[in-house]
């Protein structure tokens, strides 16, 4: 049965479990009530604890300050417990089982949250389930309770948490080996659309929620081929025995967070298929680009992963230069995976490359930090992005994807199509994924020369450590691709595709506008441009240029009939004063990529690309 909610009742062992349970308390309030009993209370006092993060996501959100109320109890009796400190709770000593009872309020609908309301309850590990601190490593039993009736008759529970005497999408009894394995089951409990399929004889579930009426055989067999082609790169892990997309589909929206069996997505219903669609739209493009990535973290970075995860420490950041080997090589994969797997074509393949390469250009940030830096600083910088991240940060996803791509042409054509990232990455896995030993922060590079036998340290320097430009061109020209720069068309603009000539302002600001509460402001204000040198600042709410009014989706149609140094009066509002100002326009910057296949090609450089291109299906 293609039933991916294993049931393990009656094979427990005689370890003792921590028993939790979890109920929707009051659905109209956002609480959850949970409690917590430890068979075997520390002597000096139990303390429990609640992560300060969630593993996928690099910053501290402190999910103790949604626990609105806390308690023990041990026999029927009131058991005092202090707070030690943000995150920690401590019981008076008791010999017997104690029971923590807490009431938690949950509205955040990230893929990153717990989320209840009276459609439906939603919860990552992290955001309800205290720790017990000194018994980690002890079993989970979960009891997972319906809210009161008649809210709840139509909700199922969609969990890769194995089952421990619940019905297949049932409330009930569910099991996690231990704490870390715990947390690392997100739950979806709603009326959910259910769709089963199987990938080497693995059984794999995709449960949606937000009344989708979305092709659902077109899903399993589309995803079916997406995830069989991963496989063929590092092979199923020996404790993978299944899988679960948990997908919220709403109106709008986007994001996904990866887990060892699951993965939580947010993406937009108009992103999935209608029954009776043939095509891949943009937006399903964008749906299957999302499943793709958060399915290949089910290795690289949830199973190999870097030395300084292993293990979490999730009471405070911790920092890894690594993190661009994780989610920027993940990024480069997703879209080939794609690819690779026929579910998208060469060409549309190479509109998400040009897509890529543009978001990279766009930003300063790239001169300023490199992706080892970016990786770091990940807490403070690139989710605490401030209005000057695009001058100072550069994205370890984007720039990431992008470094992998050049190391991944370079070692092909270097090494005659002998040695690939693909190669890398597999050495990598057994090194460290398999074994869960950890990568060491130079493991990467190491295993680079390695697998090569060159020495990549210049390249390491200058695309890792450093912020050079990529050899981008020579490598894509390499394998048949060619890369070509123009100017923006506006704001909608994302690269990818060419673009007629006169679309494109000869001019620009050197500063964005976003139309924000019906009025277009300054956002990004780049380094050394035209804006800045104009004394604008992000925040100005736009006005007026050369008296008439200055809008976001206006402007770029309006620069076209100025020429670069020609001067223009700009008028913004700095919160309540009225600034008038000589801007000097300069020549638009030609950032915005897009790649062609160069169709003659010697035969050499089309074996290149269609090497890089096949499916590792036929080649294993
Ligand atoms: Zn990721």
């Amino acid at each position: 049965m293609s039933d991916a909610q294993v049931d393990r009742a009656g094979s427990g062992s005689m370890k003792s479990a921590h028993q939790y349970g979890i109920r929707p308390k009051d659905p109209g309030a956002h609480l959850y009530e949970v409690t917590l009993t430890v068979e075997n209370p520390a002597a000096d006092g139990q303390i429990i604890a609640m992560p300060a993060w969630i593993p996928g996501s690099y910053m501290i959100r402190d999910y103790a300050k949604h626990v609105v109320a806390m308690s023990a109890e041990s026999d029927g009796r009131s058991v005092p417990i202090e707070k030690l400190d943000k995150s920690r709770w401590q019981a008076a000593p008791t010999d017997r089982p104690l029971t923590f009872i807490a009431e938690i309020y949950a509205y955040d609908p990230s893929v990153r949250g717990a989320h209840l309301d009276t459609t439906h309850a939603y919860f990552n590990g992290p955001c309800v389930f205290p720790e017990v601190v000194g018994q980690e490593s002890d079993n989970c039993i979960v009891e997972i309770l319906p809210p009161d009736p008649p809210l709840g008759n139509d909700w199922r529970v969609a969990t890769a948490m194995y089952r421990k005497g619940a019905k297949a999408y049932g409330f009930g009894h569910y099991e996690a080996a231990d704490y870390a394995e715990l947390i690392d089951h997100p739950v979806e409990i709603a009326p959910l659309s259910i769709g089963e399929f199987e990938v080497r004889g693995i059984p794999h579930t995709i449960a949606i929620r937000g009344n989708t009426r979305a092709d659902m055989a077109r899903l399993c067999h589309n995803l079916q081929s997406l995830c069989t082609e991963h496989m063929a790169l590092l092979g199923a892990p020996a404790d993978f025995d299944r899988y679960l997309f948990l997908l919220h589909a709403p109106g709008s929206g986007y994001g996904g967070l990866e887990h060892r069996w699951s993965s939580s997505l947010i993406c937009s219903r108009d992103n999935l298929p209608a029954r009776g669609d043939v095509d891949v739209s943009e937006g399903y493009r964008t749906f299957l680009g999302l499943a793709s990535h958060e399915y290949f973290h089910l290795w690289n970075i949830k199973r190999l992963k870097p030395a300084a995860f292993t293990p979490y420490d999730l009471s405070a950041e911790i920092h890894t230069g690594l993190l661009w080997v994780f989610e920027g090589i993940t990024s480069y994969y997703d879209d080939l995976v794609l690819a690779r797997s026929g579910l998208i074509t060469i060409e549309s393949y190479l509109e998400l490359l040009g897509q890529t390469i543009t978001r990279v250009m766009r930003g300063s940030g790239r001169f300023r930090q490199s992706i080892e830096e970016s990786s770091f600083d990940a807490w403070t910088k690139f989710y605490k992005k401030d209005a000057n991240a695009s001058n100072a940060v550069v994205s370890y996803y984007a720039k990431g994807a992008l470094v992998a791509l050049t190391l991944d042409l370079k070692l092909r054509s270097e090494t005659d199509r002998q040695v690939s990232l693909d190669d890398v990455m597999q050495t990598c896995w057994q090194r460290w994924g398999e074994t869960r030993a950890g990568m060491p922060e130079h493991g990467f590079e190491i295993v680079c020369a390695e697998v090569s036998g060159f020495d990549l340290e210049d390249f390491f320097d200058a695309a890792v450590r450093g912020t050079g430009e990529l050899p981008l061109e020579k490598m894509l020209a390499s394998h048949g691709v060619a890369l070509h720069l123009r100017r923006s068309t506006g704001p909608d603009d994302k690269g990818g595709k060419p673009a007629e000539l006169d679309a494109q302002a000869e001019v620009w600001l050197g500063a964005s506008l976003v139309d924000k509460d019906g009025r277009s402001e300054f956002t990004v204000v780049h380094n050394g441009g035209p804006a800045e040198q104009a004394g604008i600042a992000p925040g100005d709410v736009a006005v007026a240029l050369d008296g008439l009014v200055l809008a976001a989706a206006t402007c770029e149609k309006r620069l076209r009939s100025y020429r670069d140094g020609d001067v223009v009066e700009v008028v913004v509002f700095r919160e309540d004063q009225l600034i008038v100002t000589e801007l000097r326009l300069a020549a638009a910057p030609t950032n915005t990529c897009y790649l062609q296949l160069i169709t003659d090609a010697d035969e050499k450089t089309e074996l290149r690309r269609s090497v890089w291109l096949q499916s590792r299906i036929q080649i294993e």
